[in-house]
């Protein structure tokens, strides 16, 4: 696997897969790769015949509270796991490379609505700097496919709006959430949790499923099932920041008459904060 960490090198090497006829995928990341990671190369690979990965730690989506400094950055172990992995090229730009004057004063994408619920609320400029990233990596790679995980369910809808709306011509996948065998979906910062905070962060997917399993047997007091979930992590020591039933376009509360659904939760457990979500059609 080749790396490189210009986007002159990036652009030659994406003429190069196109002169050959080859059907480009990007995989966008901030390293410190897991096997949800993985799982998003594997799906490029069997929609395409050149994969990217970029590894890139994006410090205009963090808050000033948030954890940019100690953002766990782990270059060698990922080059190695995306080498064994089949993936043709990691793109791994620096700060100055892709803001090369600078993020203050920099153009913003602005997707209006569905970045401004869930952690919209908690994250302010989260999700514009997030598609800002995105939409440069996508115009500097310029792929016929880009994949994203489930486990960013609002990413996922706010990079979809933000492609579909400013027509960029581009294929959005969403790949389903790889779990750890006790149902927590693997995420960079679950190594901030302590070995008891770990014990206790599956009950935040198992109280999903549970509010799914009351839908799918007929319960539509989607309130009080939430309210009711938040209480039960509440007892067993998170400081839920959301849990809601919502529609899957607008990531509105859902009405009983809505038929595709995503039950979305964030919850602090100790200082790390830990997202879940799962889809629900009737
Ligand atoms: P990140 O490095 O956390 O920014 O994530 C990069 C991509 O991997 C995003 O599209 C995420 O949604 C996706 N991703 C992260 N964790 C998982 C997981 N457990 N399962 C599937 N995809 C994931």
């Amino acid at each position: 696997m080749n790396k490189v960490t210009t986007i002159q090198a990036l652009r030659a090497a994406t003429s190069a897969a196109r002169a050959q006829d080859k059907r480009i995928a990007l995989v966008p990341t901030m390293g410190n790769l897991h096997a949800g990671h993985l799982a998003l190369v594997q799906r490029a690979q069997q929609q395409a015949d050149f994969v990217i990965t970029s590894i890139f730690v994006n410090p205009l989506q963090f808050g000033a509270t948030e954890d940019l400094a100690r953002y766990p950055r782990t270059l060698a172990a990922d080059q190695a796991q995306l080498s064994a992995a089949g993936c043709d090229l990691l793109f791994y730009p620096d700060v100055t490379e892709m803001y090369p004057q600078g993020m203050s004063g920099h153009t913003h994408i602005q997707v209006p609505r569905v970045s401004e619920t869930l952690c919209g609320n908690s994250r302010p400029g989260h999700f514009s700097g997030m598609a800002t990233i995105v939409c440069k990596l996508l115009n500097m790679a310029q792929p016929d496919l880009a994949i994203f995980g489930e486990k960013d369910f609002q990413q996922l809808t706010v990079i979809r709006k933000f492609v579909q709306e400013l027509n960029l011509p581009v294929h959005i996948i969403a790949a389903p959430t790889v779990r750890a065998a006790d149902g927590l979906a693997l995420s960079s910062r679950n190594q901030y949790l302590t070995a008891k905070e770990r014990a206790i962060a599956p009950a935040l997917y198992q109280s999903l499923g549970n509010i799914g399993s009351a839908i799918i047997a007929g319960a539509r007091n989607y309130l009080a099932l939430a309210q009711e979930a938040q209480a039960q992590l509440s007892t067993l020591g998170f400081r839920p920041e959301y849990l809601v039933v919502c529609n899957t376009e607008q990531l509105q509360p859902a009405q009983p008459e809505d038929r595709t659904l995503v039950i979305a939760a964030a919850a602090f457990l100790g200082n790390t904060r830990l997202i879940d979500n799962v889809q629900l059609t009737l």
